[in-house]
């Protein structure tokens, strides 16, 4: 497990607070998965390291892959229990072929930035892509019918990429709007066109995953 470390090349450079109007229904679905322990940081879980990140794309629908600008959680803010202006950051660009990302904001961007980034070029209308850690879900993804990702693959890998494309090619994974990380202990990743239409079907989820 090396949760929380930024795996991909960052050309990162220091800017000011986000503008966090645009981002206030995510930043509240945020807060909802901390309070259900989806987000967060235990000593117990993953080394210790923070865990879970969420994102917004904020330009045009068809913009080029590569290029699909987006706002994601900085890296290591899993401890926090509300996050604001200062725990965000803008991701411009990213190539899973070089494994680079280039970012601009108050904190470096989420260690599984890439991933967000090739989940939004598979798909015009994602606009929200949530990334929680939730151990009911990942044991229960195939009784729940929930696409899985080879469980060979490392997250924040050039191959992990490739796998969420097997996904979206191969699978019913765009009607499902979630799948798991099957080489990525407790990963789950849900996505949509807003804050809310992810988040609730992570708790919905999460719901059936803990009945028999
Ligand atoms: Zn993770």
């Amino acid at each position: 497990m090396e949760e929380g470390v930024i795996k991909f090349r960052l050309q990162f450079s220091e800017a000011g607070p986000v503008d966090m109007e645009p981002l206030a229904e995510l930043n509240r679905w945020r807060t909802v998965l901390w309070q259900q322990a989806l987000i967060g940081q235990d000593p117990a879980r993953y080394e210790g390291f923070g865990f879970g990140n969420v994102s917004q794309r904020t330009g045009a629908d068809n913009a080029a892959c590569g290029k699909r600008c987006f706002i994601i959680s900085g890296t290591q803010t899993g401890h926090l229990s509300e996050l604001d202006s200062n725990h965000y950051t803008l991701v411009k660009s990213y190539d899973a072929a070089s494994n680079a990302v280039s970012a601009a904001g108050p904190i470096k961007p989420s260690s599984e930035s890439l991933t967000h980034g090739m989940i939004y070029d598979l798909d015009d209308e994602i606009r929200i892509v949530l990334h929680v850690h939730s151990p009911d879900i990942w044991l229960a993804a195939d009784r729940l019918d929930i696409p899985v990702t080879d469980s060979t693959v490392a997250y924040g890998t050039p191959q992990m990429a490739t796998e969420v494309q097997r996904l979206f090619n191969e699978t019913d994974v765009r009607e499902h709007k979630i799948f798991s990380m099957g080489g990525h202990e407790d990963g789950v990743i849900s996505f949509g066109t807003s804050a809310e239409e992810a988040g609730k079907i992570l708790l919905r989820t999460l719901d059936a995953s803990r009945k028999h």
